[in-house]
């Protein structure tokens, strides 16, 4: 058994408050005590974090970890909706094997919930359409793992369901659809198979603002979908009566605002949805077209927000959206998101800064998240924090603006994954080895 472990912090936030000179007490990757605390009767082997704050690792509920990453210059082309995107960043040869896509997304989104499929059947394997040679799907998944662990994000919900184990948590006990318009057959089956399971079913819905996106509402309504298993992601077009709708069936919704401002110049009515009380999770969506990190969406939301309704949304709801929130429609598969007993001990630091600890997370720059640790072993490590982490020796060093970190633990074939698909396919660059 693991011994226990101390940490103590200047400060902690969650989303059930502020604790100063905070404790954490973790033991087999658990958080068992998180009090406030004397700095002068601390457990002597306490790793101490004077000046820092502590926050529960973030929680990004919708990515893509295995998409073609790189901002798509072409996003904001004004298509009305996301199929149109996909054909046409697909060229010519979207259009002529448009008839075979549901196919692809079968194999993609729902056979490897039905068979135990690995991450090289992934077909995006098999797309040599994009412009970008030597693509592989398993070294995406290193890079966009460590793309979010570096901002402080310790759990995703990937879209896919072939994501191999990744120094990231990866929820797994969902079903994704890509959407309605070329899965509504499929998504009906999913239906029927989680009748009794009642595993939450996320789909992409309200992608657009066009009729043909505006029709999907109808298809969802036919096809039974108005359950409370049913998680929509984007809802774009959706009226007020219908996410009232959404809310009386017991649904949530997942949005992405940097996506929907980049592709159709709108925003889910979020002043609706918190109206009716429908639960809101904030997300990044892929990188192509969402943002490179959730702090980055998490102010991004805040300043769209602000332009599109004219109101503000309280950093601290924001703050929830990625964190409790989350966590909490994902509790039966692990406990997550809070900094109390219980929880398991990911966790991300920085310096303390500004009054409010939640308002000083949105916009923040990546780089300033000084270490992240998952079940209570670090995983990113700012230099300087080596003696106070009592970090293991194994870590590879690396430069981030300027700044050094660690990269620690077993992690050596994740970290190459990401500089392998970092320099072919020309991604930002996460970090550089020295
Ligand atoms: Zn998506």
């Amino acid at each position: 058994m693991s011994g226990r472990e101390y940490f103590f912090f200047e400060q902690m936030a969650d989303a059930d408050g502020v604790v100063d000179g905070a404790l954490l007490e973790i033991s087999g990757g658990v958080i068992q005590k998180a009090v406030s605390a004397a700095r002068r009767y601390l457990p002597s082997s306490t790793h101490v974090f004077e000046g820092f704050r502590a926050y529960p690792g973030l929680i990004n509920l919708h990515e893509h970890l295995a998409c073609p990453v790189f901002r798509d210059p072409q996003v904001e082309a004004g298509d009305g909706n996301s199929r149109e995107w996909v054909l046409r960043r697909y060229g010519k040869a979207g259009r002529i094997f448009e008839r075979l896509i549901p196919l692809l997304l079968a194999g993609k989104y729902l056979l490897p919930h039905l068979l135990p499929l690995g991450v090289g059947s992934d077909p995006t394997n098999l797309l040599r359409l994009d412009p970008w040679p030597g693509f592989q799907t398993r070294n995406l998944y290193c890079y966009n793992s460590w793309r979010n662990l570096l901002s402080g994000v310790t759990t995703v919900l990937d879209h896919s369901p072939y994501a191999p184990q990744m120094p990231l948590r990866l929820l797994r006990n969902k079903y994704a659809l890509h959407g309605l318009r070329w899965q509504i057959a499929q998504f009906k089956l999913l239906l029927a198979v989680n009748k009794k399971r009642r595993l939450p079913v996320y789909i992409h819905l309200g992608d657009g603002i066009d009729s043909e996106s505006a029709a999907d509402w109808q298809r969802l309504v036919d096809a039974g979908g108005l359950r409370d298993d049913v998680r929509l992601v984007h809802g774009v077009n959706l009226t007020p009566p219908q996410l009232a709708a959404c809310r009386e069936a017991g649904m949530r919704l997942v949005w992405c605002p940097v996506c929907s401002e980049r592709m159709f110049g709108r925003l889910a009515d979020i002043p609706a949805a918190e109206a009716c009380g429908l639960p809101l999770a904030l997300a990044t969506d892929a990188m192509d077209t969402g943002s490179f990190s959730l702090l980055e969406e998490m102010g991004r939301a805040a300043e769209l927000y602000r332009r599109h309704y004219g109101g503000e949304l309280v950093p601290r709801r924001i703050f929830e959206m990625v964190t409790s929130v989350p966590a909490d429609w994902h509790a039966d598969e692990a406990r997550l998101g809070r900094l109390r007993p219980g929880c398991r001990a990911d966790f991300f630091a920085v310096r303390s800064g500004g009054a409010d600890p939640y308002a000083h997370l949105p916009g923040l720059n990546a780089t300033e998240v000084a270490g992240v640790w998952r079940d209570g072993l670090p995983l990113i490590l700012r230099e300087e924090l080596r003696t106070e982490a009592g970090m293991p020796p194994a870590a590879i060093r690396v430069r981030r603006e300027e700044k050094f970190f660690l990269l620690c633990g077993a992690e050596a074939a994740s970290v190459s994954g990401a500089e392998r698909a970092w320099k072919k396919l020309k991604l930002p660059p996460l970090w550089e080895r020295i």
